[in-house]
């Protein structure tokens, strides 16, 4: 499943290569990829003519920004992709929606396993300040009275684990008084947006922390080297083009090369690249995790797994 370093190398590749284009034309193949606005007629009738002004990124999702304003959000899920077709390129049987190019290219949504979805948003709010200084009524408020925005449909979603504002200070904050285990927490994408399975192991490995550990029991040395373990575990998958162990391809259509340079995911029974000791595999909240025992010691009074 695509995470933060597999849509941003689709958002970046699509930067480059749609920037400024115009569709002419959609054609939607599975009508349920389509979450607004419904029926897929009304979102054929809305994108046509739209012209792509920039290509960006918010959790797990590609935004398509048009002139006017309204943003194009594509969440990939288990098996979408975004994927550009010069003219001539064959037809692809699991594209959902093809969004025709002025200049005769096609923007192809491909999803075999359809759980991906697109809508169609006014724009607005994706870069709400953070609010400590209004109070919780006020802010419902304000919100209820505003129109439905692309904002609004990330409004649960924690907050980017690259962005400058994400520093180690504020990582420290969102841990404190959370009992809930690190990988648990990791996962949850309204604690921080866009970490998956994959990140979420390797960046507990680099900060050698037990996936067990309660959140609120890390030291602040600790707290520091899993901020720092995080955003390189995303930088590193970013500049590899992202994981690829099947359906996950860039929008060039090609596989990400960062499998490879994982160190604890899917290296079950192999050994740690840290300490040499075999990587173990246990099930936390119902997802397979993996880790050095050596390493990423188990909390106290917690039994190896
Ligand atoms: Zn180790």
């Amino acid at each position: 499943m695509p995470e933060l370093p597999e849509v941003e190398t689709v958002a970046r590749d699509l930067q480059r290569w749609v920037a400024g284009a115009r569709i002419t034309e959609a054609e939607v193949r599975w009508g349920r990829t389509i979450r607004h606005p419904e029926p897929p007629e009304q979102f054929v009738a809305e994108i046509r003519g739209a012209q792509i002004t920039r290509v960006g990124r918010r959790a797990k999702s590609v935004l398509i920004h048009l002139a006017d304003g309204r943003v194009l959000t594509v969440a990939l899920r288990m098996t979408g992709a975004l994927i550009v077709a010069p003219p001539g390129t064959p037809d692809d049987p699991y594209a959902r929606v093809v969004f025709s190019l002025a200049d005769g290219r096609e923007l192809r949504y491909r999803d075999v396993r359809k759980f991906g979805r697109i809508g169609l948003w006014e724009g607005g709010g994706l870069l709400r300040r953070r609010t400590a200084n209004r109070s919780t009524r006020a802010r419902r408020t304000a919100e209820t009275k505003a129109p439905y925005r692309v904002g609004d449909v990330f409004r649960r979603h924690g907050p980017e684990p690259l962005a400058s504002t994400f520093s180690a200070k504020r990582l420290a904050e969102r841990l404190k008084g959370r009992s809930a285990r690190l990988k648990t927490l990791l996962l949850d994408q309204s604690f921080i947006a866009g970490v998956g399975n994959i990140y979420a192991d390797e960046a507990l490995w680099r900060a050698q922390l037990n996936p067990l550990r309660r959140a609120d029991s890390l030291t602040p040395d600790e707290v520091r080297r899993l901020h720092r373990a995080i955003r390189s575990v995303l930088r590193q998958g970013i500049s590899n083009r992202g994981t690829s162990f099947g359906d996950y391809v860039g929008a060039d259509d090609q596989p990400g090369a960062n499998a490879e340079r994982l160190a604890v995911y899917r290296r079950t029974g192999e050994p740690c690249y840290r300490c040499g000791r075999i990587i173990q595999r246990i099930v936390i909240g119902q997802r397979s995790t993996h880790f050095c025992p050596h390493c990423q010691p188990a909390p106290a009074g917690e039994a190896a797994v």
